[in-house]
């Protein structure tokens, strides 16, 4: 027997039209790639999304053709998102960070029918246009005023809104029907597009915001710094209309200065970044002996973030941190580290250690660990194995079939290797492909980064395998100092001694002035490896 219950299909547009409706004058604010401050409110871009949605109409756009943007976050980014869904289409996100080849590759992959993008990136369009002939139009983010001179034919952005009329109706579409696109940076072979549904997208923004999440409401300014292209700024331009909270958009400039500055302006409440962001953020607020005004919260993941930051954003600044872990294929959030109420009856040194985790699972995402004959390992906070994962807004097949199938029964393997509590805090240790394989046991690079940063003269490290006769491999640590900063080599290992065990110090120092890192953030230890692969360990 059926419930009988309304068959309301989950879908994007519903989120703008809600926010329209009901927070209709709340802001969206947002710094200009061309300059200056942009304002308008849910109900302007309700309407200039609609007037959006008839300018792709026109411009021969078909259910399920793809929409690329190359752009940061910003009001016309946000309405790409909701013309594209709303009307059937894709919007497919690309990082303009990658190599000019390989978002040739993406584009051509994907089939985008039209590319977006920002000012910013007109030297990459011009270069990109000859390489991607399936491209049908280059529509330039800006008005008629700051339109570029460029050696291929552009589109302009206002023109295609301000041409068409606002009388758009969302269509009803099927929950499962695409939505948006986004291809995971693949450090090694060729990116992978995870192709989000409507049901997939709500469910996150959902699930996203509840309490023990991001906590998201009504009360928030919510400023991404995460970008747009990147998993689709972990949902929050869609989870912050669906709480009806204020969106602050910081376009372009993303140093600590610029940020402050538009954090302090707008009342920011919430934001989210990955580490590297925040580190330039707090190195400036340390300089110049400022504070934060609103700022209550901030979301930091998409790497392991260094316990030494979390502590910064605590004790110093009083803002909490949700250190939290997702996937690009997880439309990305697996897990947020919030307490239970037996957690505040603890020591504060408990809590701090409880909070280097990447959090408690929230509902909607399944967790298990397995070892390498695929048996499950008890939820016990110190068995570790292969992480997998299952859910409604996990990915089950990536774009076109690439890769074949990636599920193991029914589970997403996730390439990371995690502890598991009773409670559902998950720990990660690892990417599988960075764990140092010393004499048979594991070393987790990410433990003996955490602590070489808390090391005052550090500003980032990382920690690679490298070759060893006896050992097979043995950690080498990679470290980049602080301006100013010196520190000596036995001096960094010596800072290891208690902290870490004796056989997990790392054998060998090397300083360098600055370390890779890949399009969205996290360092680049291929290239590291690669760099480092003759390296000859003092102890071989
Ligand atoms: P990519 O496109 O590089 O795969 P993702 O954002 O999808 O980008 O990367 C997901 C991976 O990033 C995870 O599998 C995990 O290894 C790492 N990661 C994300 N958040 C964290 C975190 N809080 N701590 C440690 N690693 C993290």
């Amino acid at each position: 027997m059926y419930g009988l219950m309304m068959n309301s299909p989950l879908s994007i547009a519903s989120l703008i039209r809600h926010a329209d409706r009901y927070h209709g004058d709340t802001e969206i604010v947002s710094r200009l790639v061309e300059g200056g401050i942009h304002r308008y409110t849910y109900t302007d871009a309700h309407r200039r999304s609609r007037q959006l949605a008839n300018a792709f109409r026109a411009l021969g756009v078909q259910t399920a053709d793809r929409i690329g943007t190359l752009a940061w976050n910003g009001f016309r980014h946000f309405e790409i998102y909701f013309a594209a869904a709303g009307m059937g289409a894709i919007c497919h996100t690309i990082n303009p960070r990658l190599f000019p080849e390989q978002i040739a590759y993406i584009i051509d992959h994907a089939d985008d029918r039209f590319i977006h993008f920002d000012l910013t990136f007109l030297p990459l369009v011009e270069q990109l246009a000859p390489l991607c002939p399936g491209v049908r139009g280059w529509i330039a983010m800006t008005d008629r005023a700051h339109m570029p001179a460029a050696n291929i034919d552009l589109l302009c952005f206002e023109e295609l809104v301000n041409a068409h009329s606002d009388d758009f109706d969302w269509p009803a579409l099927d929950e499962n029907l695409a939505s948006s696109l986004c291809y995971t940076s693949g450090t090694t072979g060729n990116p992978k597009g995870v192709l989000y549904s409507h049901r997939s997208t709500i469910l996150h923004a959902y699930g996203s915001a509840l309490p023990d999440a991001l906590n998201l409401s009504a009360r928030d300014v919510v400023l991404p710094v995460v970008p747009m292209f990147h998993v689709n700024a972990w949902g929050l331009p869609y989870s912050a209309p669906l709480c009806g909270a204020k969106l602050v958009f910081p376009g372009a400039q993303l140093d600590g200065a610029s940020l402050h500055e538009l954090f302090e302006a707008e009342g920011v409440t919430c934001s989210a970044g990955v580490p590297t962001i925040w580190l330039g953020l707090l190195n400036h607020l340390k300089a110049g002996g400022l504070r934060f005004g609103s700022l209550k919260r901030t979301v930091i993941g998409g790497s392991a973030c260094p316990p030494a930051m979390i502590r910064s954003f605590e004790d110093d600044f009083g803002v909490q941190v949700l250190h939290a872990w997702g996937m690009t294929e997880m439309s990305p959030l697996g897990t947020v580290n919030t307490f239970k109420n037996r957690h505040l009856a603890q020591t504060k040194a408990e809590r701090d250690a409880l909070q280097n985790k990447q959090g408690r699972v929230i509902y909607g995402v399944d967790l298990k660990i397995v070892d390498d004959d695929g048996r499950e390992l008890p939820r016990d906070g110190k068995a570790y194995g292969d992480l997998l994962v299952r859910g409604p807004w996990i990915c089950s097949e990536y774009f076109k079939g690439e890769g074949g199938n990636p599920l193991v029964d029914g589970w997403f393997p996730t390439g990371d290797v995690a502890t598991l509590d009773q409670d559902g805090f998950m720990q990660i240790t690892d990417r599988s492909k960075d764990v140092i394989k010393s004499g048979g046991e594991w070393i987790s690079s990410i433990d003996l980064e955490n602590t070489a940063v808390a090391h005052p003269a550090v500003a980032e490290a990382a920690v690679i395998g490298v070759a060893h006769p006896k050992w097979d491999e043995r950690p080498l640590l990679i470290v980049m100092k602080k301006p100013g900063a010196d520190v000596t080599r036995e001096e960094l290992l010596q800072f290891f001694e208690g902290r870490v065990a004796k056989w997990w110090i790392p054998d060998d120092v090397a300083f360098v002035d600055s370390l890779p890192h890949t399009a969205t953030g996290k360092l680049l230890k291929t290239r590291l490896r690669e760099d480092f692969r003759n390296h000859r360990l003092p102890t071989a």
